[in-house]
């Protein structure tokens, strides 16, 4: 692994690599079990604090956190057929116990639908206890084949946030989905992650939905990458394992599913998106330190002790109003040195102390995002301190915002749509006539993945395929 410093904009890939390992957020590649990643305590914290907030947003609208087992045996996960085709060619599988050979086998879950659904065929027999929403925070395994990357494609997702809920009709399971999205639209709005909404082809839906509609953006180098995706199930599990519900009429009939998740790619573009040449800038909100202090030593020891002391006495009054700080006192590194590596860690606002802001009375704020600073008084810190840090949110919102838009075009022929995506423009968006044979022509002919299409119809032009009057627009992009 490249250990260089890398540039943000043009190496993208390698500059991944480094603020992973450098920042101390991700140690990739040297365990030794391919496609999985070891969550560092830095890394780790950033983690709990996205896992907090979108439990917070999941808890909030009713949904409740289960925990299901990890193994699912093999009978259970092939009772739905299509379902376990998508998945058949990625499931690993426990084969022994011991040195005896099971005499049925176990999948390492790969997703969850079938065995909640068994369960939930248990606690749930009629429609007045319905709705029902559940998820859990769990690992899931997927035997990747193609090539892994740190976060984004692996063997074993670590942080998969799944939800699955139960419905009594299909418009009610419809609405939920509805739900998912603006949860997750609301939770990467909060992040400051742009993104765009898609229904996703018949031909890239999720194996055994109805439909699916996805969330994705676009990393620094021109790729697009979903982040999140939202399933209607329709009657598909429940139908294939006999599970029903009795209805206010006395009937029974197969319930209506849901399922939606986001992985830990939230990470991977919350690292990403909001970069430069120094490493990541990571929004206040789930920054694991909001802030560092950095004490400037003195001309005599007697001033550098004097130094540290008010350095002390900031980081207790930052604390006592709940902001995450650390003081960074070592002895070993130049102020130059940990300004280095703090800004490689994406802490949002730096604050020096020095001989000049000790008798003043003064800190020095230093923003990450645009490296300005400015003197405050000692008095006035927290609330200058909240008003930068929503300065820097907000900046941080836009300027991801603005950069996700100048690479959404949209063309009215495929050789200008593909010279765009071979340059690693972005997201192109062409007319299309809904037919799905124009979309798989459109795929193979632009050596792109169609992303889908808005979920409110947006014709413009003539079918780059067919030539016929459009009914809607396809978005198409180079992903991971
Ligand atoms: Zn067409």
């Amino acid at each position: 692994m490249k250990i260089s410093r890398e540039k943000w904009s043009s190496n993208f890939s390698e500059w991944f690599d480094w603020v992973i390992s450098q920042a101390e957020i991700y140690d990739y590649g040297r365990y030794p079990v391919k496609g999985s990643g070891v969550w560092m305590p830095y890394g780790f914290k950033i983690r709990q604090n996205v896992t907090n907030l979108i439990r917070k947003l999941l808890d909030d609208t009713g949904h409740e956190e289960v925990l299901f087992p990890l193994l699912i045996p093999e009978g259970l996960l092939k009772k739905e057929g299509e379902h376990i085709k998508g998945f058949e060619k990625e499931v690993f599988w426990v084969t022994h116990g011991g040195e005896e050979e099971l005499e049925e086998k176990f999948a390492l879950r790969p997703t969850s639908e079938v065995a909640i659904t068994l369960m939930e065929s248990l606690w749930i027999k009629g429609y007045t206890q319905l709705p029902r929403k559940f998820y859990q925070i769990v690992s899931v395994f997927r035997y990747e084949t193609k090539a892994t990357r740190p976060m984004i494609r692996v063997r074993e997702l670590t942080t998969f946030k799944e939800a699955h809920t139960v419905h009594e009709t299909f418009e009610d399971a419809a609405k939920q989905v509805d739900e998912a999205v603006e949860i997750y639209s609301r939770f990467f709005d909060i992040l400051g992650i742009p993104y765009l909404i898609s229904r996703r082809p018949e031909w890239d839906k999720f194996a055994g939905a109805e439909y699916t509609i996805a969330l994705d953006t676009i990393m620094p180098d021109g790729r697009a990458l979903q982040i999140g995706t939202a399933h209607h199930l329709g009657q598909h599990f429940t139908k294939a394992m006999d599970y029903k519900v009795q209805r206010a009429d006395g009937s029974h009939v197969h319930p209506h599913q849901t399922s939606y998740g986001i992985s830990d790619r939230v990470i991977a573009t919350l690292i990403s998106i909001n970069g430069d040449d120094h490493g990541p800038i990571l929004p206040p909100v789930v920054a694991p330190f909001e802030a560092v202090i950095i004490p400037i030593p003195g001309k005599t020891d007697e001033d550098t002790e004097k130094i540290n002391r008010y350095a002390g006495e900031i980081e207790s009054t930052l604390k006592t109003n709940g902001i995450r700080v650390t003081l960074d006192a070592s002895e070993d590194k130049t102020p130059g040195e940990k300004y280095y590596i703090w800004e490689l860690k994406g802490v949002p606002i730096r604050i020096e102390v020095g001989t000049r802001e000790l008798n003043a009375g003064t800190v020095f704020l230093k923003r990450r995002d645009t490296l300005e600073g400015k003197a405050v008084k000692k008095d006035d810190l927290i609330k200058e301190f909240r008003n930068l840090e929503d300065q820097i949110s907000a900046d941080l919102r836009k300027r991801a915002w603005e950069q996700f838009r100048e690479r959404v075009k949209r063309f009215q022929n495929l050789d200008e749509a593909k010279k765009f995506l071979d340059n690693r423009g972005g997201i192109a968006e062409v007319p299309w006539c809904g037919q799905d044979s124009c979309g798989l022509k459109i795929e193979e002919e632009v050596q792109a993945r169609v992303l889908g299409a808005p979920l409110k119809p947006e014709p413009s032009g003539n079918c780059v395929v067919c030539g016929k009057p459009s009914t809607n627009i396809l978005r198409i992009a180079k992903t991971y």
